[in-house]
C-alpha cells in the first residue's frame, strides 16, 4: 500500500536604512555595537554587524531607552531614517530627503500627480515602472531589476534582495545545519524524531511546482512534504514503515528556511500518526511549527514573517493558524500534541 501525503508553506515579507553606530547594553551587561533603523511600538529595530534585528526596547539599559526616545521624537526620512532637513517632501502622510522622494527604477526625484507604489521598507517606485522592479521573494523589498547581480535571480521569476541573498540556503550542506537547528527547537516543544528516515532536497521553483501539481497542492509553496508508508502484515501483526522527502525551495534566508522546514517537519509528525483533519487544522498546526523557530529569531525578517502569518488572509495558513495559535496559548504544547494524536487512525 502507498499513499502520498503532503505539505507546504507560504511567505512574502522586507529591509531599511542608516542612523549612528554605537555601543547598546542589555540589562543583564551583553553589549553590541550598533545602529537603529526604527522603532514601532515598544521593539527597536537595531542593525548589528549589516544584520536588521529586533528587540523590545525594555531589554536595554535605561541610558539606551532615552536615547532611542530620543532618536523616536526626531522627525525622520521614511526612506533612509536620518534625521529631516530644509528640503523635504511629504507623500501619504509620510516624509521624506527631497533627494530620498525618488523612483528606485528611473531614479527620478517624484513630482506632483505621480503615481508611486512604497514597500514595507520605504522603497519607492513608479506605478508605470514597476515592469523593472524586481521583489525579494523573502522579504518583499523592491530594488532595480538591471542593477540586479546574476546571483540574485533565483529562478526565471524570483529574486532576492542581497541581504537575504547574504545567508541564503544555497546547497544541501548548509540546508542541513539550519536542519539540526529545527530539530532541536521542535523535540523541545515534544515533536520527537520520526521513525521514518527524511531525505531532505533543495529544489528550484519549477521542480518544487511540478512535484505539488502531482500531489494536487497549490498555493505559493517554499517546502513540500512526501510521505510514503508500506504496511506489512503477517498473521495479525502489522508493521507499518515510512519515508520521507522533504522538498525546500533553494536560495531562501537562513530564517525563512527555518520556517518552511519546521512547518514540514510538523508534516511529518502528522504523517506518522495518520492524523486526518481539514486542510485548516492541519496547515495551522504546521504554521505553529514554523512560529515557534521564527519566535526563537530575533531578526526583523523573522519578526516580519511571523507578521505576514499573524495577518495572512488564506483560510488555511493565516485563518487556520490563528486557531491553531489561540488553541496552543489555551492548551499548551503537551495537551495540544496529544489532542493532535487523538485524532490519528493508527497504524
Ligand atoms: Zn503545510
Ligand atoms: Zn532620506
Ligand atoms: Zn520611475
Ligand atoms: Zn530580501
Amino acid at each position: 500500500m502507498r499513499r502520498l501525503l503532503l505539505g507546504f508553506i507560504i511567505g512574502a515579507l522586507p529591509y531599511v536604512a542608516l542612523a549612528e553606530l554605537r555601543t547598546w547594553t542589555t540589562t543583564d551587561g551583553r553589549k553590541a555595537q550598533g545602529e537603529i533603523f526604527e522603532i514601532e511600538g515598544d521593539q527597536i529595530g537595531l542593525r548589528i554587524a549589516n544584520r536588521e534585528y529586533r528587540f523590545s526596547l525594555s531589554r536595554f539599559i535605561d541610558g539606551d531607552q532615552a536615547y532611542a526616545r530620543k532618536w523616536q521624537s526626531q522627525p525622520r526620512c521614511e526612506l533612509c531614517s536620518k534625521t529631516l532637513g530644509t528640503r523635504t517632501m511629504e507623500a501619504g502622510g509620510k516624509t521624506y530627503h527631497t533627494a530620498c522622494f525618488r523612483c528606485l527604477a528611473c531614479k527620478k526625484v517624484f513630482r506632483g500627480g505621480d503615481e508611486f507604489r512604497r514597500d514595507q521598507w520605504g522603497m519607492l517606485a513608479h506605478v508605470d515602472h514597476f515592469s523593472f522592479v524586481a521583489t525579494c521573494g523573502s522579504c518583499g523589498r523592491m530594488f532595480a531589476k538591471r542593477e540586479a547581480k546574476r546571483e540574485q535571480i533565483l529562478d526565471s521569476n524570483r529574486f532576492a534582495c542581497l541581504t537575504c541573498l547574504s545567508n541564503a540556503v544555497l546547497e544541501e550542506k548548509a540546508l542541513g545545519l539550519v536542519n539540526e537547528r529545527v530539530k532541536k527547537a521542535l523535540s523541545q516543544i515534544g515533536i520527537v524524531k520520526p521513525e521514518g528516515k527524511i531525505t531532505l532536497v533543495l529544489v528550484d521553483k519549477p521542480t518544487l511546482d511540478e512535484e505539488a501539481k502531482r500531489i494536487r497542492a497549490s498555493g505559493k509553496l517554499k517546502g513540500l512534504t512526501l510521505t510514503k508508508f508500506r504496511t506489512v502484515t503477517k498473521g495479525n501483526v502489522s508493521n507499518t514503515t515510512f519515508e520521507h522527502r522533504i522538498l525546500v525551495l533553494y536560495g531562501l534566508p537562513h530564517t525563512e528556511c527555518e520556517a518552511v522546514l519546521a512547518h514540514e517537519h510538523m508534516h511529518v509528525w502528522l504523517n506518522e500518526l495518520f492524523v486526518e483533519a481539514p486542510p485548516d487544522v492541519v496547515e495551522g498546526f504546521c504554521n505553529l511549527g514554523a512560529s515557534n523557530l521564527l519566535k526563537i529569531e530575533t531578526n526583523k525578517l523573522s519578526s516580519i514573517l511571523l507578521d505576514n502569518m499573524q495577518k495572512s488572509s488564506s483560510p488555511t495558513y493565516g485563518e487556520g493558524y490563528r486557531k491553531m495559535a489561540e488553541k496552543l496559548s489555551r492548551l499548551g504544547w503537551p495537551r495540544l500534541l496529544a489532542e493532535m494524536r487523538s485524532r490519528g487512525k493508527g497504524k
